[in-house]
């Protein structure tokens, strides 16, 4: 076993050269065992448990990767995080694979409609369907017979061993989960902050969804990492997901943002009234309604909240400056 050494505190190579140095079947391998290994391995336990049985070759590429990728101790070799990251990322089917899912009915009602809803998967995303109505964002085209709620992130091996109820429900908690750190403005990927910027159609029309934005609601958010690529964009209501009034509304109500039981529940609270006050600046109320209690939150430019109303099916409550009853 060669000696171990200093190299574990050489600089972070360049994307190049990080890259580079996975690019080989060899490395990947070795990478992947130790990933499995359940403790340190020697240098003899690592070589055997990986395919390549000249030893020069085999140590030639364990150096490659021992400093950034993997770590050497005095037990032996493991994965360094960046290593661990890399095997991370290869078994979430992000890197190798790429299932689909037809639209397929589950057992779930639209929140504006009332119709069954239907998954479909690709690309990782949940696109969720509705039967009945033109749902959020529209018919894709004039004959299709769906309509656009809204879309729920999910790896590829988030797919696998599961029904599309399933997926839908684990789409719920790996998107919301993701939804809350964006609207909390902490990117989901990689943890930098995020930008905001309001979309607001001017030209908004109707009850349904909108000819000129495509969207049932006038005014959007759209999110952007200042790090990496990471981009979403979505409604205003949102990016309230994280505002604790609304968590109580919710829970209150017994829904769990991350683990809804029901599309419906969870959709009917987040078919939320939209009534924009100032365009420049910014403001406006957003009424979310959950078995007859409602909350408005007034929002302004800085999407701040600057008002909070809460109105009870047997009474109400203004919390915000204390003079409601
Ligand atoms: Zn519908
Ligand atoms: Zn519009
Ligand atoms: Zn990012």
């Amino acid at each position: 076993m060669p000696p171990a050494s200093d190299d574990q505190e050489r600089t972070p190579p360049s994307p190049d050269t990080a890259f580079a140095t996975l690019g080989d079947e060899t490395r990947m391998e070795i990478l992947q065992t130790l990933g499995e290994a359940e403790e340190s391995l020697s240098f003899s336990e690592l070589h055997t448990r990986v395919s390549v049985r000249d030893s020069g070759r085999f140590n030639y590429h364990l150096d490659k990767l021992v400093g950034h990728f993997v770590r050497r101790s005095d037990d032996g070799y493991d994965l360094a995080r960046a290593g661990e990251r890399v095997i991370e990322a290869v078994l979430s089917g992000v890197v190798t694979d790429r299932p689909t899912v037809e639209p397929t009915r589950i057992d779930q009602s639209c929140q504006y409609c009332g119709a069954p809803i239907a998954v479909e998967y690709r690309e990782e995303r949940i696109s969720v369907l509705c039967t009945g109505c033109a749902g959020t964002y529209g018919r894709r085209d004039d004959e299709s017979e769906y309509g656009h709620i809204g879309s729920l992130y999910l790896p590829p091996a988030g797919v696998e061993n599961r029904d599309p109820a399933e997926l839908y429900s684990a789409g719920r908690t790996w998107g919301g989960l993701a939804t809350m750190a964006t609207a909390s403005g902490v990117c989901p990927r990689c943890s930098a902050p995020i930008e905001e910027s309001i979309e607001i159609c001017d030209e908004h029309e109707g009850d349904d969804v909108c000819g000129a934005c495509g969207s049932r609601y006038a005014v959007g958010v759209a999110f952007r990492c200042t790090n990496c690529i990471y981009e979403r964009s979505g409604l205003v209501g949102v990016r309230f997901l994280t505002n604790t009034d609304l968590l109580a509304l919710l829970t209150g109500h017994g829904i769990n943002p991350i683990t809804p039981e029901s599309h419906s529940r969870i959709g009917t609270a987040f078919a939320y009234d939209e009534e924009v006050l100032s365009v420049e600046p910014f403001e406006a109320r957003l009424t979310f309604t959950v078995d007859g209690d409602s909350l408005t939150l007034t929002v302004d430019d800085d999407l701040a909240v600057i008002d909070v109303t809460r109105d009870r099916n047997d009474r109400t409550q203004d919390r915000s400056n204390g003079d409601g009853g």
